[in-house]
């Protein structure tokens, strides 16, 4: 007969090196206070600027006050630069209060971001020291009326000239772009048609006080209205050469790598704004079900769905944001988080405006303001289908 094995009926083998699913102690802190933030100045307020459309400076002045503006770099408080994931649960928080307020403090990030990639430490002393003194907004000007998603089609071009170049052409659907205190430009600098994209363009950072440039009108956006979306023309600025961020010819990969690394805060926005229908729905059934005490069975696989598709969004987009913290950003995960949380935030504002039935369709209700806000995370940074499509090349490379 065999001798009996000892059995472990403890610890697995594999429990030390297990995989954490939870944010650090700092991490849930900033949580708690963004949360108290958000709750405190911006719920309040969102629906009147959503209506007025009117850039809310109020908020950024406290926002900057407590390192949740700019947070890609140190302030003048002396707190350090925060890490992605801390910038995610910011705009998740923020995205939950308003969108709208969300997009203006994004593009801040998204603007310094090419700056922290590929610029010197004379361009940051010139432009993002500024940004940590003040709550200074900037700008990120790539689109063009012709250009969105094909950004190599974009026609605006800097022409060498002297010890610098001179900059002309417009660029579309600009956030900020009345408000900014200087715009990151992507323009042409190689103008042979056979150029390829990856040596074709140059980025810039302009003041936005330069001679020859010129605000368009304001959009009136179905959503996420009070962030200040414009043209922006440049006619005949006089760019100096040490306003180019990299090399001559980087533009382009310059810009591929701004967006894969600001994609989750985009993700995150749109999780926060997710959760929002969700709360918004399980309050308004609450009060219903105590006065007719009946949520039907359809409802109740909606409100599961939108629990589901939050907590997994939320892992995506947490995950992305990790990845780029521990030093292996991918596009791939980038673009997944990105695409699935734009996707399920218009399906969850969707459910809510049913769950809450003709209360939920009439301007002002607070549902309503989240399905037009929702629509717009399909379409910028890299629309959902774009986003598919660098997910499935990816795939098959
Ligand atoms: C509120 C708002 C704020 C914005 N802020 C900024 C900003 O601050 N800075 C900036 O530079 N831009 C900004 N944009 C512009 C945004 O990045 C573009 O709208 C976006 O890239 C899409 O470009 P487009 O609008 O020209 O649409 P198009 O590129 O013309 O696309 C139209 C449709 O065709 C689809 N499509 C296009 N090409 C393909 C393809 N190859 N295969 C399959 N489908 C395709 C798209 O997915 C989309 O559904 C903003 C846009 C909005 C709405």
């Amino acid at each position: 007969m065999l001798a009996r094995q000892a059995i472990n009926f403890g610890k697995s083998a594999t429990e030390a090196a297990g995989c954490s699913f939870d944010i650090s102690p700092a991490h849930k802190q900033l949580r708690k206070n963004v949360r108290e933030f958000a709750r405190d100045e911006i719920i309040p307020v969102a629906a009147e600027h959503d209506r007025s459309m009117e850039f809310p400076w109020g908020i950024f002045r406290k926002a900057h006050g407590r390192h949740l503006l700019n947070t890609s770099i140190g302030n003048v408080d002396g707190s350090a630069p925060h890490d992605k994931l801390a910038q995610a649960i910011i705009s998740e928080e923020i995205g939950y209060a308003c969108s709208g307020v969300g997009l203006a403090m994004f593009i801040n990030e998204l603007s310094m971001t090419p700056l922290l990639i590929a610029g010197d430490d004379h361009q940051k002393e010139q432009f993002l020291r500024p940004m940590a003194e003040e709550p200074l907004m900037a700008a990120y000007c790539v689109t063009e009326s012709g250009a969105g998603s094909d950004v190599a089609a974009i026609r605006t071009k800097a022409v060498r000239d002297g010890d610098g170049y001179i900059l002309n052409g417009t660029k579309a659907w600009i956030s900020n772009g009345g408000k900014a205190s200087w715009y990151f430009v992507l323009a042409r600098t190689d103008f042979d048609p056979s150029a390829p994209a990856g040596r074709a363009f140059s980025a810039f950072a302009v003041p936005a006080n330069t001679e020859g440039i010129v605000l368009g009108k304001k959009e009136h956006n179905m959503g996420q209205r009070c962030s200040d979306t414009r043209m922006i023309t440049f006619e005949d600025v006089r760019v100096k050469e040490e306003w180019r961020i990299g090399e001559e010819g980087e533009g382009f990969k310059i810009v591929m790598r701004t967006f894969d690394a600001t994609r989750p805060l985009v993700s995150s926005m749109a999780t926060g704004l997710l959760q929002r229908c969700l709360d918004e729905s399980i309050n308004f059934l609450r009060d219903r079900a105590q006065s007719d005490g009946v949520v039907d069975q359809i409802t109740q696989f909606k409100l599961a769905e939108m629990a589901m598709n939050a907590e997994l969004s939320r892992l995506m987009c947490y995950k992305s944001a990790a990845m780029i913290d521990n030093g292996s950003a991918s596009s791939y995960h980038s673009s997944l988080a990105k695409t699935f949380a734009a996707e399920k935030a218009n399906e969850a504002a969707a459910h809510a405006v049913e769950i809450f039935g003709h209360a939920g369709c009439s301007e002002g209700a607070c549902v309503e303001k989240l399905m037009r806000d929702a629509k717009i995370f399909q379409i910028y940074g890299g629309t959902t289908q774009i986003q598919k499509l660098i997910i499935s090349r990816l795939l098959l490379r």
